[in-house]
């Protein structure tokens, strides 16, 4: 059965101190967490290190950086590398995320190169993709994310797609408020879902966990999860507040 994820990204919110509080709460909950569930907390790259030890104890919640640079080492002020995440134990990291599309340059070749490092250093990105509401608004939305996957992550060898999760995320629907609806979700979920099976076979196809991100909250989590190939979400907004969070985990199929 492929696992069912609830990722949290905090983006740029949080002092530390805050941040600790928000972990202590998430794991003070109670959960019904089964063994093809998964979380991920992804927190800001100053955080990783105390926080992989803070929740070292429990297995099924791991700690994800949110970005990394598509340089492997060197002369590049401010970038942190695949290796350095994978030498602080850091196994998850989300690429491509369309905040990081969109205002610092990250365009697919950029994202590709990123996916590289992170497969090479064996840390498992979460791969995003997602039209704009242009885009939607044209009917263009299925070949725009399937060209994203096309130029993203095709290009892997099977073993190593393997690896990927992908978590499609609208833009228009990323902080607005606005969700994709169970359908819209669900359609756009089959279409990729088909894709990768063209690519790589049903078998690899049925086994990649595929999030949808973009306003889910606890009053929709279920009902969004409960299409057949949405498995799990990423979540922004919602995922700073712990009872939130809490739900959007317990509402995991
Ligand atoms: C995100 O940034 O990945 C996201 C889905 O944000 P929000 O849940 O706030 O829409």
């Amino acid at each position: 059965m492929r696992k069912k994820i609830a990722a949290a990204n905090w983006k740029m919110n949080l002092t530390i101190q805050e941040g600790e509080q928000l972990i202590n709460e998430i794991m003070n909950k109670q959960y019904s967490m089964q063994d093809h569930h998964k979380v991920l907390l992804a927190v800001p790259f100053p955080y990783l290190s105390a926080f992989k030890s803070k929740i070292a104890l429990n297995n099924k919640m791991n700690i994800a950086a949110q970005n990394l640079s598509d340089k492997e080492v060197g002369a590049f002020t401010g970038e942190v590398s695949a290796k350095m995440l994978k030498s602080i134990e850091v196994d998850h990291v989300l690429i491509g995320h369309s905040e990081r599309r969109e205002y610092y340059g990250d365009t697919n070749e950029v994202v590709k190169q990123k996916i590289n490092l992170a497969i090479a250093n064996k840390i498992m990105p979460v791969f995003c993709c997602g039209e704009s509401l242009e885009v939607r608004e044209a009917s263009n939305q299925n070949e725009y994310v399937i060209d994203q996957l096309l130029n993203g992550i095709f290009h892997l060898e099977e073993e190593d797609f393997k690896k990927i999760i992908i978590a499609y995320e609208p833009i228009w629907a990323i902080g607005t408020g606005k969700t994709a609806g169970k359908e819209q979700a669900q359609e756009m979920h089959a279409a990729i879902r088909a894709s990768i099976a063209t690519r790589y076979g049903a078998e690899i196809a049925d086994q990649t966990s595929i999030l949808y991100g973009g306003s889910v909250k606890a009053d929709n989590a279920q009902d969004l999860f409960s299409a057949p190939d949405v498995d799990g979400g990423l979540v922004g907004g919602a995922s700073l507040k712990s009872e939130e969070f809490a739900a959007i985990i317990n509402a995991l199929p």
